[in-house]
């Protein structure tokens, strides 16, 4: 099986950097699946403070990135830097907010490129528009919440979209020139491996340049803690999950690069599996 790694996706699109690296920001957007705008509960697995850094950061934007360049160059100072919306929902604002927020980040000469993590229903003609025009600048990679494309278990998750959703943004800002990169969750309650794999023709056929797979892992202060805990949730163990994802990666490659195989939650956080964070583990097993 032919793997294309993340490394070799951010070799394409910064060829002038010998190594680029991620510095993760909170702009201080919200979640339209949280603040009432669609919902009030939230994606049943989601905790913020458990898989973005600067959740509950009080730092303004500006030295958020400046403390993370300073830290990521500690190291290598020629290192680009990628600077990541990662907290919540990065496209939940008018175009007018969202171009002040970007432009200062995508301005800043230490930046190669930003990342915005969003919602496929955040990303209207006008927002993704704004992204290309930015992209003509620096790169922009506009980080897609997939999970899955079985809509019964979209609906179940509350997460509030359909999968056509996924696929309309997708294609939009594909067409747009924009680079894309898919969430996905294996291991949702209901789903198998056929459920996988569709999710897995979903990312390809969109033509994702890369993909975050996280084996469905449960953290403290959501709903799925709450079933897990009374019982409700089977989840999969380290092997089952393994070899699942070794099929989204042998339906996805070698086109889309892998940038995530595991989920590292906060030790306080995470509830089970104990396993989800272990990348190294995951791989041998891909691997054999
Ligand atoms: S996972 Fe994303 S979309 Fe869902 S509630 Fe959390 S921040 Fe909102």
């Amino acid at each position: 099986m032919s793997i294309k790694t993340y490394k070799d996706f951010l070799r394409e699109i910064f060829p002038q950097y010998e190594q680029v690296r991620k510095v993760s920001l909170n702009a201080g957007f919200s979640c339209p699946n949280l603040d009432g705008t669609i919902g009030t509960g939230g994606c049943a697995y989601c905790n913020n403070s458990s898989f973005s850094p600067v959740a509950a950061t009080e730092q303004s934007l500006l030295e958020q990135l400046e403390a993370g360049i300073k830290n990521v160059k500690k190291k290598k100072k020629e290192i680009g830097i990628l600077a990541y919306f990662q907290s919540y929902t990065n496209t939940h604002a008018t175009v007018q907010k969202l171009r002040d927020v970007f432009t200062p980040v995508i301005s800043h000469s230490d930046v190669a490129g930003i990342a915005v993590g969003t919602r496929p229903d955040c990303l209207p003609s006008q927002v993704v528009e704004l992204l290309a025009e930015l992209n003509k600048t620096k790169p922009v990679i506009v980080e897609i919440g997939v999970q899955t494309a079985n809509n019964e278990t979209l609906k179940n998750i509350n997460r509030n979209h359909t999968a056509e959703c996924a696929r309309n943004a997708a294609l939009l800002c594909k067409n747009s020139g924009l680079a894309i990169t898919a969430h996905i969750i294996i291991g949702l309650p209901g789903e198998d491996i056929n459920d996988f794999a569709n999710t897995a023709k979903l990312v390809k056929d969109c033509g994702f340049s890369a993909i975050k797979i996280h084996p469905l892992h449960i953290v403290k202060g959501t709903r799925f803690a709450e079933e897990y805990q009374k019982g409700e949730i089977k989840l999969l163990s380290l092997e089952e999950y393994s070899k699942a994802a070794a099929e989204v990666i042998r339906i996805i490659s070698p086109g889309t690069a892998i940038e995530r195989i595991s989920a590292e939650s906060p030790s306080d956080m995470l509830i089970a599996p104990a396993w989800s964070g272990e990348r190294d583990k995951i791989w041998k097993l891909i691997y054999c």
